[in-house]
């Protein structure tokens, strides 16, 4: 049995700190062209080149997007891209259009090529034509099931990648129109606005004005609005199938996102092959996953064709914690100072998240800018605000990029 590789995003080098704090054995990020989210943060040519030497420092692997979809305009300024970062030591690109991977072949010859999502790889044949092409891994369509990616395993030698958390796009492995059509931003350029999650109304072309209600039940129709994908309950049969790479979805969400859902994943994965044997689920694995801004988890297709309960019927977000700080120097003496990313308030009961399952309930007795005396018995601070730094001390270990919540 071989551990498959967890692998997570980093949309930005914040990001990508977390990711590795949290425990990723690999992270893919994009440029700030010619990846399919660009409305993410990114990374400069200059800030590429420091996120691979960061991950590479702590023996993690780093992977870029250039995945999008160029026309026959964009070919020049794409080549110039591709000239530009061929000296970083990426340790592959991520790629959907075989004119790009026949420049990229050009230009570095040596780098590793995975597929994209987005050539939508969805059977053992097609993994086979990528496998001639020289690609090294595939990341399987989310269409897949269980059974179709073990065939798919059985059949080919290359590496398999396959998402197990994250949202889902409706729309096969991200080719659609809606985005665009109706806001005018691309979804395949990674500025989706989501509009398959919104409500709908019937109008008929003679009647402008008048809606007619579209309802699958008292709230409306929701047909397009898929559950968040959560693969964690299935570990052990993922591993079974042979799977090499395990993706989490998300460069644009969140720290708090990114955190939860790799210490998770990555605690799972460690306790599955400590003894296999003896490996069960832990609540607090999924009840963690539960405490993140999410929209109601399905195991999509890994079992066959989703239904009605793999469906979201409301538009909103379940979010029942804030990330309110994190730990940017962890003393001695349990001194630590916090930046704060929301209003934090004396009285306050945090919940310091770590590494592994650790957390930490604490309430917040006092606190000081960072430098200040504490004042015994007292707080120089009552307030802090988004970006403030402060400073207090705790009674439990935490390090630097620990992140800290509280309950809404
Ligand atoms: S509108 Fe919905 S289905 Fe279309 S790309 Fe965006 S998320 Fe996917």
């Amino acid at each position: 049995m071989k551990k498959p590789e967890l692998l997570a995003p980093a949309g930005n080098f914040e990001k990508l700190r977390i990711a590795v704090h949290y425990g990723a054995d690999a992270v893919y990020l994009g440029g700030q062209s010619y990846n399919l989210r660009s409305l993410a943060d990114n990374f400069s040519l200059e800030e590429m080149a420091a996120a691979v030497s960061y991950a590479h420092d702590r023996n993690v692997k780093v992977y870029l997007t250039v995945n999008s979809f160029p026309d026959n305009g964009d070919l020049p300024g794409f080549y110039r891209y591709l000239e530009d970062i061929a000296p970083l030591p990426f340790d592959a690109y991520i790629v959907a259009d075989p004119g790009v991977i026949d420049m990229v072949r050009e230009l570095s010859p040596q780098r590793a090529l995975h597929l994209s999502t987005q050539a939508n790889t969805t059977n053992w044949r097609s993994a086979q034509f990528w496998e001639k092409q020289g690609v090294e891994r595939v990341n399987l369509a989310r269409e897949m099931s269980l059974a179709g990616i073990s065939e798919v395993r059985q059949r080919v030698n290359l590496g398999l990648e396959m998402f197990v958390h994250g949202a889902m796009c409706i729309s096969y492995s991200g080719r659609c129109l809606l985005s665009s059509v109706m806001t005018g931003r691309d979804a395949n350029a990674g500025e989706c606005a989501h509009p398959c999650r919104w409500n709908y109304a019937l109008v008929e072309e003679q009647r402008p004005g008048e809606y007619f209600p579209v309802l699958e039940d008292g709230t409306g129709t929701f047909i397009f609005n898929s559950k968040d994908l959560c693969l964690l309950e299935y570990l052990p049969e993922l591993v079974s199938s042979g799977v090499d790479s395990l993706k989490i979805e998300g460069r644009m969400k969140g720290i708090h996102y990114l955190a939860s859902v790799v210490r998770v994943y990555r605690e799972a994965l460690d306790r599955y092959f400590e003894a296999p044997e003896c490996y069960r689920l832990r609540p607090e694995m999924l009840e963690e996953l539960h405490k993140i801004s999410h929209r109601g988890y399905t195991t999509g297709f890994l079992f066959g064709r989703p239904g009605k309960s793999d469906r979201e019927y409301h538009s909103s977000y379940i979010r029942t914690w804030d990330f309110v700080g994190i730990v940017e120097e962890a003393g001695v003496n349990g001194e630590i100072v916090v930046e704060a990313r929301n209003r934090l308030a004396v009285g306050d009961t945090l919940e310091f998240i770590g590494r592994g399952l650790s957390s930490n309930l604490y309430r917040l007795q006092e606190m000081s800018a960072p430098g200040e005396k504490t004042i015994p018995g007292g707080s120089s601070l009552q307030i802090a605000h988004p970006n403030q730094r402060i400073s207090f001390r705790v009674p439990f270990p935490v390090e630097k990029y620990d992140l800290i919540r509280r309950e809404k």
